[in-house]
């Protein structure tokens, strides 16, 4: 029997190639006359092109967004909004520049508007996350939710294969877990299957011409539905495992969560059957976890933690870490199978039944 809660979320959602065009008039949409325009140093070029779409309504742009979103930077950017007298945000960029954006919203009350052009979907999730003395804090707040969001498929031509592929697994990870999670309705498990049936394809065909914009256009849809899961329902081992990882032992984010995501669904197989039929039918495979280590050595992902950088070492201690702060999953975190997923995945060893 279904029993279930279910809050739709109000973002407004604009997709389409060149929709990112209609940006003024979202701003305008909003009641809004001086938009602050972000983003990370290396996508000034794509802020600027929005800045002269916005012309009177742009308040400039701020290109200092920056990974794990320091809050030193956070302080800049509102302190950099307020003295333009912005009275909205237009965050261009993937998950480090939407995450400025939430901060400055948190702090302001700004209202902002995302332009996704990475896979990972932050935008349509309430979650922020700051870091401050190299701890990054994360917390949950509707303030920070984006009003609108515009994804253009064009944009995120200029991300290249290799962090096209990372991010889209980031992305799929976010589904994969929303499929068991604790606080899931049936809404959100046709989101998942569908976000990961869309991002795998796009993914492959990016694989083949990196250019085309019907691959860009369907792993854009997957981020869409894949962040929307993120941002309505718990997550569980695998975003709690990559969360120590990435933070204790300073791992990038998105290629973590690509090895981590094989692994993490295995050691979950028996636990949540329907969640792994959904995740297999979606791929195309026949079990999800071996479904998505082999997209991912289609994809040349790497499959090992040491390829990160990560020392042998230390993988005890991020098991203790991963142990010490208890957490929901639908199987029961136990220290030897966690210790012998770590191993493997630390290798790159093809996933085992822990
Ligand atoms: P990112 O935003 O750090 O971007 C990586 C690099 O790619 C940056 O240099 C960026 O400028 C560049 N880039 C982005 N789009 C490009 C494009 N189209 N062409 C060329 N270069 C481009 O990476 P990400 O994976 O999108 O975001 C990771 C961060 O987002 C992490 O800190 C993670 O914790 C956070 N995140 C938060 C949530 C949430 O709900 N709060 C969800 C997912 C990720």
């Amino acid at each position: 029997m279904f029993d279930f809660e279910y809050t739709s979320q109000p973002t407004r959602v604009i997709f389409g190639v060149g929709r990112s065009a209609s940006v003024a008039e979202e701003v305008r949409a909003l009641g809004a006359t001086k938009a602050l325009i972000i983003c990370t140093a290396e996508q000034t070029t794509q802020a600027e092109d929005v800045s002269g779409l916005l012309g009177d309504l742009s308040a400039g742009v701020f290109a200092e967004a920056k990974m794990h979103v320091p809050i030193e930077t956070a302080r800049r950017a509102c302190e950099h909004a307020h003295a333009v007298s912005a009275d909205c945000v237009v965050a261009i960029g993937g998950g480090s520049t939407i995450g400025l954006g939430k901060a400055i919203a948190l702090e302001s009350c700004l209202s902002i508007i995302a332009i996704p052009t990475t896979y990972a979907g932050s935008e349509m999730t309430p979650i922020y996350g700051l870091t401050e003395n190299g701890l990054k804090r994360t917390g949950r707040d509707l303030r920070v939710l984006p009003r609108t969001v515009i994804y253009d498929p064009t944009l995120s031509r200029s991300l290249p294969p290799r962090l096209s592929f990372v991010s889209g697994i980031n992305a799929i990870a976010h589904a994969a877990e929303g499929l068991y999670a604790r606080d899931g309705n049936p809404v959100m498990s046709l989101m998942a299957e569908e976000g990961i049936r869309a991002m795998a394809a796009g993914l492959r065909r990016i694989k083949d011409e990196p250019d085309d914009i019907r691959a860009r256009a369907d792993c854009l849809y997957g981020t869409w539905l894949c962040g929307t899961v993120l941002g309505q329902v718990g997550m569980a081992l695998h975003h709690k495992l990559c969360h120590t990882l990435g933070g204790t032992f300073n791992l990038p984010h998105a290629e973590t969560h690509a090895i981590i995501l094989p692994h993490a669904l295995a050691y979950n197989k028996e636990a949540a059957p329907d969640a792994m039929l959904r995740i297999s039918r979606a791929l195309g495979g026949e079990e999800a976890h071996t479904a998505i280590f082999e997209l991912e050595r289609e994809l040349d992902i790497p499959s090992g933690l040491r390829e990160l950088g990560m020392v042998e070492a230390d993988l005890d201690k991020a098991c203790d870490i991963a142990l010490s702060n208890p957490y929901w999953n639908p199987r029961p975190i136990e220290r030897d199978a966690l210790r012998s997923l770590l191993q493997d995945a630390w290798v790159g060893n093809r996933p085992s039944l822990y």
